[in-house]
């Protein structure tokens, strides 16, 4: 199983496990087009990892962007193999209390952007009749629920319904789809979370990453980026269609479902 001379677009990865998952890839051999909101961040992430990367700019709510960038990648290295649908956000509120603008705004990032870059990496992939992988960032709250987290539960949950129609329509294809679902791991995401959930809930931020993030864990440890980069690999170098439509957890036994 090999990535070597693969191209790799990853969305959100000028940061946390998007960066993490670039990193990865490249070292494996891959191509990798590192897609995300933020411009700058991206061109900085692609200059580190060298001239097997490519930082595009790209918000994956927009179709005409996320269009475009992929016309971009495929354009600069030849052809599109792998999509990490990767970007993502955060907000956390109760949900008497959640506004409906970032209800939608999560909802957005989360499912229009990975319908758009699945789409658009369609369309090249079918083209080129090669086959690909799409790697969906899931999370154990694609399997479970807590508290304050509404859209992104819902939004989570969603993921796995479009990765199995991916796989359903793309087998002719030679296209798989799968979903990586990642228990807590520090990037800045989380990191913003720990004081905002302390407030909330009226308890220091020790206790909210010792009794909400990591309780249900069989070690109270985080999963870190290598550990979801790694599992991501997996399913991108996967060969064949017998593995399509499924979904990992690596989340430290959180989740076993
Ligand atoms: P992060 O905040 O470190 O990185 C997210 C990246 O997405 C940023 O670079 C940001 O600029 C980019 N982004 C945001 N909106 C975008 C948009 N509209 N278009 C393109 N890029 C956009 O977060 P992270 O923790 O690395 O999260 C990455 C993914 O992993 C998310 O889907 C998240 O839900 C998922 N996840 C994270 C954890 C965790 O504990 N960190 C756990 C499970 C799943």
């Amino acid at each position: 199983m090999s990535i070597a001379g693969k191209v790799a677009v990853v969305t959100g990865a000028a940061s946390g496990i998007g960066r993490g998952i670039g990193q990865t890839f490249v070292k494996a051999g891959a191509k990798v087009v590192i897609a995300d909101l933020n411009a700058a961040q991206a061109e900085a992430t692609a200059a580190e990892l060298g001239a097997n990367a490519l930082g595009v700019a790209m918000d994956v709510t927009s179709e005409s962007q996320v269009d475009s960038g992929m016309a971009q990648a495929a354009q600069h290295f030849g052809k599109i193999d792998i999509l990490v649908s990767n970007a993502g956000i955060q907000i956390v509120s109760p949900l008497q209390d959640f506004a409906y603008k970032d209800w939608q705004r999560l909802m957005a990032i989360h499912l229009d952007g990975a319908f758009l870059t699945t789409r658009a990496a369609l369309r090249h992939m079918y083209k080129q009749g090669t086959g690909g992988a799409i790697i969906y960032m899931g999370s154990v709250h694609s399997k479970e629920a807590s508290p304050l987290k509404a859209p992104y539960v819902t939004a989570k949950h969603g993921l796995m319904g479009l990765a199995k129609v991916v796989a359903k329509e793309g087998a002719a294809h030679g296209v798989r789809a799968n979903v990586v679902c990642p228990g807590f791991v520090r990037t800045p995401l989380v990191d913003k979370q720990i004081p905002e959930q302390a407030k909330t809930f009226g308890i220091s931020e020790e206790e909210v990453v010792k009794n909400i993030m990591l309780k249900g864990t069989v070690d109270g440890e985080f999963t870190t980026v290598d550990d979801v980069a790694n599992a991501v690999l997996f399913f991108a170098a996967f060969e064949t269609n017998a593995l399509t439509g499924q979904s990992l957890n690596v989340s430290h036994g959180w989740s076993m479902t």
